[in-house]
This record gives C-alpha cells, structure tokens and sequence, in this order.
C-alpha cells in the first residue's frame, strides 16, 4: 500500500515541516462511522498519524476494506462491520458520524435504508454520545439548501427542499439529522457540531458511484464519452478531500457548533469541469450529452465566511492541482497497474 502512503503524505502537506493540527494531544479514542469509505479513511488516516485511538464502524454499503486495511495490525485500530441503524456499545472521547451513502446512485437505490441511515442510525449515534458524554460531529451536506435561490449559498439560508422527491430521502434525512442533532445538544447537553460539506473529490472514491467526478475521471480514462447530464451548465464548486478533513479535525476541536459549510468556492459548470479532466487526462477525450436527472439542482457555491473566520479554515488545493492526485489513484486501480491494494 505504499502509493496510499504516498499521496496521504502529498495531500496533507506533512513534508512542509508544519506540526499537523492536534499532533500534540495524544491519546484520544475516536470513532468514526462510515470510516470504511472515502472522506471516512482520509480522516481515519490523519487521526491515525496524529497518535489517536479509532474505532471504525461501517456495513460496508459502499464502503472498502481495502481503504483501511494498511492500519490492520496496529493496536490503535479497530474495524467493527456493524449497521449504525442497530444501537451498539461503544467507550470512546468522540464521534465523527459520516456513516450515509453520498452519492446520488447509491443513496437512491434503497431510498427508505437511507433515510433510516440518517434517521434512525444518527439517533442511535446521538444516543451513544449521550451515555458516554462524547463530542458528535454530524456530517451534514450541501443539498440541506435542495435547489437553491440565494448563491453563494450561506449557513443562515434554509434552503429550497422537494420533501417527496427522489433526493428527499438524503436532503430530507440530513435536515431531520441536523434537527436530532441539535435536539440532542438542546436537551441533553451534548456538545455537538455540524458540518455542511460541498461536494468533495480524490483518492478512494468508489469508482463507479456515479459522482462526476468520479465518472469524468473513469471515463476519460478508459477512453470513453465523459457523459455531461443535462446542457452540462449546472455549476458545482469542487473540494479536494485533504482540505475537508481538515476542515472537519478544527470543527471537532474547536469551540463552535456550527453549522459550518466546508467546500471549495471555486465554481464550475459540468461543461467547465470536463475541460479541465480533459486537460489532466487526455485532449482526445470526448463528451456526450445525456438527460438530467430529476430535481438536479441548478447551481451550488459554498460562503466559507463563517469558517474562515471561527475555525481559521479556508481550502487550500485547488481542482488544477487536486484532480491530478485522484487520477493516478484511479489509473492504478482501474489499471491495476499496482497490483496490490487495487479492486
Ligand atoms: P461513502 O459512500 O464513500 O462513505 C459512506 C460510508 O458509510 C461507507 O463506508 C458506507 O459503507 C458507510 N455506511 C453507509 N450506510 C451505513 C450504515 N447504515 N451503517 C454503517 N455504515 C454505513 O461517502 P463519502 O463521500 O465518504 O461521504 C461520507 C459522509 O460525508 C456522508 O455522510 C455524506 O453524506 C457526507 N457528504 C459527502 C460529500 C461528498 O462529496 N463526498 C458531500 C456532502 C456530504
Ligand atoms: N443507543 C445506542 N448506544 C448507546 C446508547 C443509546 O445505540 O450507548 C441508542 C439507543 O438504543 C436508542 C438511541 O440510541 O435507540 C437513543 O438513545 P436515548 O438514550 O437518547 O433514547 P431512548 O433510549 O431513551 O429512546
Ligand atoms: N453529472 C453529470 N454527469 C455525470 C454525473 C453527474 O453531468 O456522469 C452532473 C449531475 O447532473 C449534477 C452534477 O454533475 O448536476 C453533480 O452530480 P453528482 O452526482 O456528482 O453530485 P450532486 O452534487 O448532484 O450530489
């Protein structure tokens, strides 16, 4: 799993010399749900490497083994196949909650399974936080604000949601977990904190998830149509994962509840966005046009005001210089040009 170190060490920088946030204070037990899948690993990484304690639980939906297996062996890490839907026992000093599918194809194959995932299963994280007093950090989502009317979108925005749509059961379900999360600090005294997280991109992410990026970057690659939904002019603003897990990491350690929006303002169209794979990848690559899907919203650009000035956090890889580092990734497992570590 060498090439995994490798570019963990290139996108969080530790090569600068600067001591990574938190190195200090060791010793800390974290779980983390979801912590199988691709924003899920990064973080279990840089916990990790900082000297923490981490219990992962995961079902698996679209989470991988593979994406944690280089911490097997080390007495610091733990991975439970458990469903965040059933209540568990757990001791630990904080939770990062990210366990829900986030691409559209998968959190629309089972509609009612994911809005019980947020649901039912952050009820039961919430829970758990309670019984043992430990820090919760929900991972909210951009689509909190559904097709939105006011852009830049900012966190006091409420948002414009179709409550009986085919996304309601992510939209909807990630409303009602930031609602039980607020609940809970309301009435329970949890210490809580909410991130809203603008669609994120790199290393590790299921390669067919059906995400654009991830398609573009598959598509190019094997010398297919990059297929652009719709006229292609919806604008998306794309942040590299290095950037949100640390974005998350001062979140959690710091004082303030949020919500905070953690996303990249650089804004793009699809059309936009498949010049620049098209750039990275290959000057032959082509597109094609295929019929959008339905609700799609029309525009999303994350206001980061709150975030820069409360936690002192602003993106700092831009998609020039991260989408190189998730097509190498993808090249090696589609490639299978390691042969190790790629599925
Ligand atoms: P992912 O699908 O790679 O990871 C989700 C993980 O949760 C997977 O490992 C999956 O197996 C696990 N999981 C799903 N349902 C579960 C259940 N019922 N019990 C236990 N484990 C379960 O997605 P990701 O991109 O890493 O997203 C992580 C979190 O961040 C999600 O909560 C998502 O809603 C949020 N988010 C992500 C983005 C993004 O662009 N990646 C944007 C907004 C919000
Ligand atoms: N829960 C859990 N682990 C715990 C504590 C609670 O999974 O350590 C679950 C519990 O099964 C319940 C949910 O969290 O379904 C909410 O728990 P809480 O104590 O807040 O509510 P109650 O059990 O009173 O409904
Ligand atoms: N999209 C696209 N081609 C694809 C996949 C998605 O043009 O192969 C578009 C999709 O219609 C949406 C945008 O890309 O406007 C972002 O979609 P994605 O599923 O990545 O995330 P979303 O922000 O919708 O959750």
């Amino acid at each position: 799993y060498q090439h995994r170190a490798a570019y963990h060490h290139e996108a969080f920088g530790s090569a600068a010399g600067k001591v990574p946030l938190g190195l200090k204070r060791k010793g800390q037990r974290i779980l983390v749900t979801g912590g199988a899948g691709f924003v899920g690993s990064h973080l279990v990484d840089r916990l990790i490497q900082r000297g923490d304690s981490v219990i992962v639980v995961d079902n698996f939906f679209t989470g991988r083994k593979e994406n944690v297996m280089h911490h097997f062996g080390n007495p610091r890490f733990e991975l439970i196949r458990h469903d965040v839907v059933e209540p568990i026992l757990l001791e630990v000093d904080q939770i990062y909650h990210l366990a829900c599918p986030a691409s559209p194809v998968h959190y629309k194959f089972n509609p009612v399974k994911t809005i019980k995932t947020n649901v039912v299963g952050t009820l039961n994280m919430l829970g758990l936080a309670k019984r043992i007093g430990a820090r919760f950090l929900l991972t909210s989502t951009s689509e909190v604000y559904g097709d939105p009317l006011q852009h830049p979108q900012v966190e006091t925005y409420w948002g414009n949601v179709n409550p009986i749509g085919v996304r309601s059961c992510y939209d909807e379900g990630k409303r009602t977990a930031e609602t039980l999360t607020m609940d809970y600090h309301r009435g329970a005294g949890v210490e809580v904190r909410i991130a809203r997280i603008f669609n994120t991109y790199g290393p590790r992410m299921c390669i067919d998830d059906g995400r654009v990026v991830s398609n573009f970057v598959a598509q190019a690659l094997r010398k297919e149509p990059m297929t652009v939904y719709g006229d292609g002019k919806q604008t998306r603003s794309f942040q590299y994962v290095s950037d949100l897990v640390e974005g998350l990491i001062r979140l959690m350690e710091g004082e303030h509840i949020g919500p905070f929006n953690l996303g990249n303002p650089g804004e793009f169209t699809m059309l936009e966005l498949a010049e620049v794979v098209k750039e990275t990848i290959s000057p032959d690559a082509k597109i094609e046009f295929r019929p959008n899907t339905e609700d799609d919203p029309h525009k999303r650009k994350p206001d980061i005001t709150k975030a820069k000035e409360l936690l002192g956090w602003e993106p700092k890889v831009s998609l020039r210089k991260g989408l190189p580092l998730m097509v190498n990734d993808f090249r090696q497992r589609i490639f299978g040009e390691l042969k190790e570590g790629s599925s």
